[in-house]
């Protein structure tokens, strides 16, 4: 499968055009960005290390049975994905208590909520992804509330097996990100990365920081993290 047009230049990622409308060449970079591109760095096999850990976890995912955009793994660099439609909402899920929330109110970091957070944000650089909720989604245009009814009941499913496949490797996933699209039939489907940039990852052991607050919070070591939480996987995926 060849890539024809640039068809997006993201903060972490490019998308390309193939010979099949319905396809996209997804290309993972090495750029580390924070507080919405304020704060930028590149990282050397950054993109290599996310597209190994995006593979594994959405040929898990595709494996549960969820509908994702991830179709096969074409070099280090690289996915060919469904073309999407994104819906312009992150999808915020929060196991315990981190980063912007226990900030925002207060609460310790690593408190364990009474049952799982579920939060939404507008895809908009422009704004820096606000804070939304349901009605307001639905006020933007960006989804319908059938959409919302689907986007929960699949994000529910999406948690409950990383949630496990992550304590299999004896890491707690504190938090995550994730974006949902509309492919060609009108589905939704499961779209973007799954990676330390996008999820917070805490040794079980250690409560050692995995992931992109090394990077945020000027921890360093975020190669060797990215690298350990993709060897973790691997093993895990060889055992299953
Ligand atoms: P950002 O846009 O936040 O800077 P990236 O650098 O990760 O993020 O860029 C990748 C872009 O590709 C994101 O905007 C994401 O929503 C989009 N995307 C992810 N998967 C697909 C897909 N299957 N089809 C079309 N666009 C996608
Ligand atoms: N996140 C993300 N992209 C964003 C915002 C958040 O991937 O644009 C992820 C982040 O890595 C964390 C979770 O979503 O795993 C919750 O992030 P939070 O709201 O605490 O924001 P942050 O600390 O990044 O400001």
């Amino acid at each position: 499968m060849d890539k024809k047009d640039l068809l997006y230049t993201g903060k972490a990622k490019a998308v390309y055009s193939t010979d099949d409308p319905n396809l996209v060449i997804i290309h993972y970079n090495d750029d580390a960005t924070a507080g919405n591109g304020e704060k930028h760095d590149v990282i050397d096999n950054k993109g290599i290390l996310n597209n190994q850990i995006t593979t594994i976890i959405y040929q898990a995912l595709n494996e549960a049975g969820i509908a994702t955009h991830y179709r096969e793994t074409l070099n280090e660099r690289e996915q060919l994905c469904e073309k999407v439609e994104i819906i312009p909402l992150e999808v915020i899920v929060r196991n315990r208590i981190a980063g912007s929330m226990a900030k925002r109110l207060g609460i310790e970091e690593g408190t364990l909520p009474p049952n799982v957070i579920y939060e939404l944000c507008y895809k908009n650089d422009a704004l820096g992804d606000p804070l939304i909720n349901d009605d307001h989604a639905v006020t933007l245009g960006a989804a319908s509330y059938e959409e919302l009814d689907v986007v929960y009941e699949m994000t529910d499913k999406i948690n409950q097996t990383l949630d496990n496949l992550f304590a299999d490797c004896s890491i707690i996933l504190v938090d995550f990100k994730i974006e949902f699209g509309r492919n060609a039939q009108g589905n939704i489907v499961l779209a973007d990365e799954i990676s330390p940039d996008t999820c917070r990852l805490w040794d079980a052991d250690t409560q050692e920081k995995l992931d992109k607050d090394r990077f945020r919070r000027d921890l360093g070591g975020l190669t060797n993290a990215y690298q350990d939480v993709l060897e973790r996987l691997q093993a895990w995926s060889e055992m299953a």
